[in-house]
C-alpha cells in the first residue's frame, strides 16, 4: 500500500476515469480517509459542472452567420481548360510527328513485353485507385469527426 498521499491529478483521474488508475493509488484512497475526502469533493464538483444548464441562444445563430457569407463564385476553370488543351496539343503533336517510330516500336515489340507493360500499367491504375479511395475514405472520416464535434 502506498502511504503518500495521492496528488491532485491522481484523484481527479480517480473520480473521473477510475479505470486508469493502478490498484495501489486505489487501496490507498479506500483506506485513507484525508484522499476519500478530497475524491468525494471532486465528485460533487465534476456532477455539479455536469448538471449545469448548457447555456443557449434565443437566436438562431447559424442562420444569422449564413446570412452574412459571401455566396461562393462558380468561376469558369480557365486554367483546367488551359492545361487540358495544352497536354492534348502536345499529345498530339508527338503523336504525329513521332508517328512512325512509334508504329515500328509497337509492330516489333514481343508480344510477353507488350504483355509485361500492359500488366504493370494495369496494377499500377489499381494501386492508384485503391490509394485514392483510402485517402477519400480518410476525409471523409475526418468531415464526420469535426462535424460530430460541432454538434
Ligand atoms: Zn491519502
Amino acid at each position: 500500500m502506498i502511504t503518500a498521499h495521492l496528488t491532485e491529478t491522481e484523484i481527479q483521474l480517480y473520480v473521473a476515469e477510475p479505470e486508469l488508475i493502478s490498484d495501489e493509488l486505489t487501496a490507498h484512497v479506500q483506506g485513507c480517509a484525508l484522499c476519500q475526502s478530497s475524491a468525494a469533493n471532486y465528485l460533487l464538483l465534476f456532477k455539479s459542472i455536469h448538471d449545469t444548464a448548457k447555456p443557449t441562444f434565443d437566436f438562431e445563430l447559424s442562420a444569422l452567420v449564413l446570412e452574412q457569407l459571401p455566396a461562393p463564385k462558380r468561376a469558369f476553370p480557365w486554367a483546367v481548360i488551359l492545361v487540358l488543351l495544352l497536354s492534348v496539343t502536345v499529345a498530339a503533336v508527338s503523336a504525329l510527328f513521332f508517328w512512325s517510330a512509334l508504329l515500328t516500336v509497337i509492330v516489333g515489340m514481343s508480344g510477353i513485353l507488350f504483355t509485361i507493360a500492359g500488366t504493370g500499367t494495369v496494377v499500377i491504375i489499381i494501386f492508384q485507385i485503391i490509394e485514392m479511395l483510402k485517402d477519400h475514405q480518410k476525409r471523409m472520416n475526418i468531415l464526420l469527426i469535426q462535424k460530430t464535434l460541432q454538434l
